[in-house]
């Protein structure tokens, strides 16, 4: 693909996708400006990235650390930069620091690690806890019965501040199915904030990507995370 051609598969496809967030928002009940539509950017290149920036998306989420660092000196440095991608305890020094925040935070492990290099970088950094709604095990996250238990432990551990959850549900062939995913994890969501732990902040519902994010808004969603819907089908998956 050229990226003339990936330009203007943009254009077209942002228009569209502004409308039907809009859409969505207005039929849940909220405003345009309480849904954040972030880019997930990976395998599109920084010159795109960029067009996007300036036509108006103002978050971006990258999955891969080395795809991340490869593009990062090239992107304008007004939209937010979040980590959504599966973050190796390993990798973790290498994004701790660059982006405003880690959407994938996958275990009590994952989340004291970013801690401790946050703690020597002196600074906080925000995350959200994966969830495995569909509990897949091919897929990482908490279990919706084991995270209040990791909240607790999670609370405590400075560096970080937990402000919301994050999900990947599993591929629905059924709709309802799927939205009773999403109902499920709006539930966890407003459980976790009614019991106002220490440290532990439930502003974002980061679920819905480029096939469901619709049913995702209207199911209370706060952050949806688009890709194809915006850039066009990758030419490969990772
Ligand atoms: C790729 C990706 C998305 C976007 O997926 P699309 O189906 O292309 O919209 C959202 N969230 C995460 C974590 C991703 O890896």
């Amino acid at each position: 693909m050229t990226e003339k051609s990936s330009i203007s598969i943009f254009d077209e496809n942002y228009k569209r996708i502004e409308e039907r967030i809009f859409e969505a928002a207005i039929k849940s009940g909220r405003k345009r400006e309480d849904i954040i539509l972030l880019a997930a950017t990976k395998t599109v290149p920084a010159n795109v990235i960029n067009h996007a920036i300036q036509s108006g998306i103002s978050y971006i989420g990258e999955n891969r650390v080395q795809e991340f660092l490869s593009k990062e000196a090239e992107l304008l440095d007004t939209a937010h930069r979040h980590f959504i991608g599966h973050l190796q305890s390993n990798k973790a020094k290498d994004i701790v620091g660059r982006v405003e925040m880690i959407q994938s935070v996958h275990s009590v492990k994952l989340a004291k690690i970013i801690g401790e290099i946050s703690l020597k970088k002196d600074i906080v950094t925000d995350i959200l806890l994966e969830i495995n709604i569909g509990e897949e095990e091919n897929k990482s996250g908490f279990f919706k019965d084991n995270v209040t238990e990791a909240i607790f432990e999670i609370s405590k551990i400075k560096g970080i501040c937990v402000k919301g959850i994050m999900s990947i549900p599993p591929i629905c062939e059924k709709r309802a199915q799927l939205i009773n995913n999403f109902e499920e994890l709006y539930k966890l969501f407003i459980d976790i904030k009614a019991k106002k732990i220490d440290n532990i902040n439930m502003d974002y519902l980061s679920m819905g990507m480029s096939g469901d994010f619709y049913e995702a808004i209207l199911s209370g969603s706060n952050i949806i995370r688009l890709g194809t819907a915006l850039f066009g089908q990758r030419d490969y998956n990772i």
